[in-house]
């Protein structure tokens, strides 16, 4: 399948990339930025986008800032166009390692070698394993436009299916995770290894943060589930704990019914991935 007709554009820098889109706006065109095009690039061969002219950041890889993970005190900033591969060969340390452990959920080999890490919390999947990340370590996502720099806070980031806080004219240089988690883990059920989760369950047990529990593929976006939450805090972590929490996750979801699987499967896989999520993050902290 080949995309529509487009215009190509590459991008010097981050504010010539703001300023190609302000520009092709004005000149009527629906411009899209282009990273890894792991995500975009399907979208428009099936039709599903049809950007008129894409802005390539590619050339912006030369940037160390874009394209390095740094340390900085208790949080770690993660360049817009690192990719999931530099992720999951980093050496993150206890404290963020659990994203380079996750990396090996996220496709093949060839697509995390191209896809980048802002690419996928723009885009936004409900099950994409950055986006629950995102949500677990209280990332900040760093972005550039025509009004100037803003930060958006995971949180805000996710406002439903595809749909983010970032606009169309800006560009996300950077992700910030703030949360370190010596405890924490991700898991999914896919039907084929390589493919997007049916559900994906990231956890984190942590005697001060308290515990938290994020869920993909329940709803519109990925979301953090706060009973699930409150049976971690206090609790005395261990098998009984695992379950009791899964349990409330999958007690406190709504998830669609759809070819991918009923509400009633994806109850069910909440409540074993969050156990089991609950089990690897506290057997990790354990074997330090
Ligand atoms: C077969 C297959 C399997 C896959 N499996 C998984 C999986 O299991 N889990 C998973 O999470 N992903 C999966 N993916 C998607 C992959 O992870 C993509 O790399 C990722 O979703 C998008 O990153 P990208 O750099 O390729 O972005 P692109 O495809 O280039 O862009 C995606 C969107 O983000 C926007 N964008 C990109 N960069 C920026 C930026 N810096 N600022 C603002 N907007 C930006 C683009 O305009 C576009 O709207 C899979 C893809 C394929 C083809």
């Amino acid at each position: 399948m080949k995309p529509a007709a487009f215009r190509y554009h590459r991008a010097h820098d981050v504010t010539d990339a703001v300023g190609l889109l302000g520009e092709l706006a004005a000149a009527g065109e629906d411009p899209k930025l282009i990273a890894g095009g792991q995500s975009l690039m399907p979208m428009m061969n099936f039709r599903l986008a049809r950007p008129t002219a894409l802005v390539d950041l590619g050339p912006l890889r030369r940037e160390p800032a874009l394209n390095s993970v740094r340390r900085n005190g208790s949080s770690l900033t993660i360049g817009a166009l690192v990719t999931h591969r530099a992720v999951e060969v980093a050496e993150l340390g206890p404290d963020f390692d659990v994203l380079s452990r996750a990396m090996r959920w996220v496709g093949h080999l060839p697509i995390r070698s191209r896809g980048t890490v802002a690419g996928s919390i723009v885009h936004g999947d409900a099950t994409a394993e950055w986006c629950l990340l995102a949500l677990l370590l209280d990332a900040v996502i760093v972005a550039e436009g025509p009004r100037g720099p803003r930060e958006i806070p995971a949180e805000e980031m996710f406002h439903g299916f595809y749909t983010t806080a970032v606009e169309p004219d800006e560009v996300v240089t950077a992700v910030r995770f703030t949360r370190p988690s010596p405890r924490a883990a991700l898991t999914e059920f896919a039907r084929r290894h390589g493919d997007f989760a049916i559900v994906d369950a990231a956890v984190s047990i942590d005697a001060e943060h308290g515990g938290r529990v994020v869920l993909g593929g329940v709803a519109p976006a990925p979301i953090r589930v706060p009973e699930a939450e409150a049976v971690l805090d206090g609790g005395v972590p261990g098998p009984e704990l695992f379950a009791e929490c899964g349990e409330a996750a999958a007690a406190a979801i709504d998830p669609p019914d759809d070819a991918a699987g009923s509400a009633a499967y994806r109850r069910r896989l909440a409540r074993t991935l969050v156990t089991r999520a609950l089990h690897e993050a506290w057997e990790k902290g354990e074997t330090r």
